[in-house]
């Protein structure tokens, strides 16, 4: 990989650990990546794979290119403030992973002029099958996007939304949707089971179909509509499923679970 960028993780949990596992995947060299965590004994690992690791959030800002904030909204406003004095003496980009932070007060608790990206992963990061949404503020140069996108991409697909608000939509589709594919894998599988299935048959049988339908539909250059109707025959039936589904409304209910989704993303933010 051409010009890396030094990152460095400040907070060394799950979601730190996802992307770095992906970074160092592809190909990213271990001492180009910092992680910077007050439990030592989780940098123990990390130090073992070649990576500069430090219980000094400030010294990891100061050796890198791009920081991931990647601790807990909670902590959020303290930790990056602390961060403040390191962020103007080295300028590096700031990419915030945390849930319902806004790019504004993370600029504010960064001390005003920094380079910010906010994103907004999900949970198939973990497996490296994830999708985030950024944005950018205006700070942001044509190479720091790069780089941010380099580095999410590192877990899965990464774009770019056109405001922050679209954020809130990303949170609805990506950063809540793989909770809506749970729950359908969970009414899938009792379906099964009522209709005669051992549980683990039903529940295997599902979630190698979730799977299936998931690869198809992106390896595929038709819409999910057209792949429906191309497995749905005419009095067959899928079609007898299909239309029950229509029938109760799954679209609108789709609709409204996704703008409650929405709306609370903006009430949080
Ligand atoms: P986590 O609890 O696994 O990791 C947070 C880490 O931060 C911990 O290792 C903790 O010891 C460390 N930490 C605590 N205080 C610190 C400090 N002062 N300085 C540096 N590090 C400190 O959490 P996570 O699941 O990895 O989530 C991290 C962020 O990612 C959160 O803001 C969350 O909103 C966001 N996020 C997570 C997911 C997910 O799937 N887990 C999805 C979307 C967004």
């Amino acid at each position: 990989m051409s010009q890396q960028p030094v990152v460095a993780f400040i907070g060394a949990g799950n979601m730190a650990r996802a992307i770095i596992g992906g970074l160092l995947e592809n190909g990213f060299a271990p001492q180009n990546i910092w992680a910077a965590e007050p439990e030592s004994a989780r940098l123990e690992d990390l130090a073992a794979q070649g990576l500069n690791t430090t219980t000094d959030n400030t010294a990891a800002v100061a050796a890198a290119d791009l920081v991931v904030l990647a601790v807990k909204p909670q902590i959020m406003q303290a930790v990056a403030a602390d961060l403040a004095a390191a962020a103007q003496q080295h300028q590096p980009l700031f990419v915030s992973i945390a849930a319902g932070i806004s790019l504004d007060a993370l600029e504010r608790w960064l001390g005003g002029n920094a380079a910010v990206v906010r994103c907004m992963p999900n949970t198939p990061a973990l497996v490296q099958t994830g999708a985030s949404g950024l944005f950018a503020n205006a700070r942001v140069s044509d190479l720091q996007r790069d780089q941010a996108t380099q580095v999410m991409q590192a877990v899965g697909i990464a774009l770019w939304v056109q405001n922050e608000a679209e954020l809130d939509a990303v949170t609805a589709v990506s950063g809540s949707g793989p909770a809506y594919y749970f729950l359908m894998m969970e009414a899938m599988t009792a379906a099964g089971v009522k209709l005669g299935l051992s549980e683990p048959t039903a529940r295997d049988l599902t979630l190698q179909t979730a799977l299936g339908a998931a690869r198809m539909a992106s390896s595929s250059d038709v819409d999910a509509a057209e792949l429906r109707r191309r497995v749905t025959s005419p009095k067959g039936t899928t079609e007898q499923a299909i239309k029950t589904f229509q029938a109760q409304g799954l679209e609108a209910i789709v609709e409204q679970a996704m703008t409650a989704c929405r709306d609370r993303a903006v009430e949080m933010a």
